[in-house]
């Protein structure tokens, strides 16, 4: 058997940048694991608008 490497998805918090690896189902988690924010996933820029 050969050694390969394995890249596992995983999640980056927008806010702390806490970087964790979900626990196998592909349920987003509501929260950041470490500073609990609900806005993890959630750039702080949307879209720009006008210019
Ligand atoms: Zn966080």
């Amino acid at each position: 058997m050969a050694r390969v490497k394995i890249e596992v998805e995983g999640f980056q918090c927008e806010r702390c940048g806490h970087k964790w690896i979900p626990r196998g189902d592909d349920e987003e988690p509501s929260v950041c694991p470490k500073c609990k924010s609900p806005y993890w996933n959630k750039p702080r820029k949307r879209k720009v608008k006008g210019k």
